[in-house]
């Protein structure tokens, strides 16, 4: 049996302790949270999928260099992070020209082509195989199948495409990103039992984290589905609580209660040092039932061969 585990990151400056974009939080990532990481997959010889934003690609080219360097994939996490251009909102020229504008920003830094891309927030509109495919990327990883709690994120409404997505990494159809098909995009979904498997979750219960990943490891084990989890180095970064109330993305109220308010007391729950024994948890489970780790773009050549 196949037993395959890919871990991805996303790197951006959203400061989960003060649930706001800022390029101070980018600096911490710089100088924190990617050496911690990267400096944890080395001891455990994990290759991985880094997803940059074009914005902290441009803001300190260095953290993309220093993935790179390590061997790690680069792929893209679109242009910006900003709620209010999510790939499920904007047109799609605007969707084309920020792919293509995040690809270049990340090639020309560590001149290798750039093929994977997740979107932020995970927001996607259904036709977005061919914008991904005009813009010259081959893997997308921003379906997470079978996730339930996306009421507590933004875009709840397109990811209810989710509940019938397929479980293994797929060939999309190419005008539906969430169904199989013979000439779309190769799909890599995030993992999720109900709870999603990612990092968010890892820290803020850790002990229902441990039974989705049971349960997710009893579904590779029948059925070869392959582990996707999702994490930030962001969520690595011991950054000061700056004062004053949270800010406000939704727009009506229960909205802004459940996705604003109690996502963000939630959110801030083990971040920073206290995240990192949580992370190394889980690499020890993969290697204790012997996965390989590998990297989206592996993925796609291991399925094509
Ligand atoms: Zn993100």
């Amino acid at each position: 049996m196949n037993r395959l585990c890919l871990i991805t990151n996303d790197v951006e400056t959203t400061s989960i302790v003060n649930h706001r974009l800022s390029d101070e939080t980018g600096r911490y990532v710089l100088e924190q949270g990617m050496p911690r990481l990267l400096d944890m997959y080395e001891r455990y010889g994990v290759r991985t999928t880094f997803f940059f934003t074009g914005h902290i690609a441009k803001l300190y080219p260095q953290v993309v260099r220093m993935a790179h360097e390590k061997g790690h994939e680069v792929g893209s996490h679109g242009l910006t992070h900003e709620v209010c251009k999510a790939f499920d909102v904007m047109p799609r020229d605007e969707q084309l020209s920020h792919l293509k504008q995040s690809k270049q920003i990340l090639e020309d830094i560590t001149g290798t082509p750039v093929v994977s891309f997740r979107a932020p927030a995970a927001r996607v509109p259904k036709d977005f195989p061919s914008v991904l495919h005009e813009a010259g990327f081959l893997i997308d990883s921003s379906v997470s199948s079978q996730r339930l709690d996306m009421f507590f994120s933004f875009g709840s409404l397109n990811k209810l495409h989710w509940l019938g997505a397929p479980r293994r990494a797929y060939r999309t159809a190419a005008d539906n990103i969430f169904h199989h098909g013979d000439d779309g995009i190769f799909e890599v979904p995030i993992s999720a039992f109900g709870f999603p498997y990612i990092g968010t979750f890892m820290r803020i219960a850790p002990l229902l984290n441990r039974l989705t990943r049971r349960l997710l490891y009893a579904e590779t084990l029948m059925t070869g589905r392959q582990f996707v989890f999702l994490t930030h180095p962001n969520e690595f970064i011991d950054e000061p609580r700056i004062g004053g109330p949270i800010e406000r993305r939704a727009k009506n109220p229960l909205s802004y209660l459940l996705g604003d308010v109690i996502r963000h007391a939630l959110k801030v729950h083990n971040l920073g040092a206290k995240a990192l024994p949580l992370m190394e948890h889980e690499l020890q489970f993969f290697k204790k039932h012997d996965f390989r780790f590998l990297t989206c773009h592996e993925m796609l050549e291991q399925t094509t061969q």
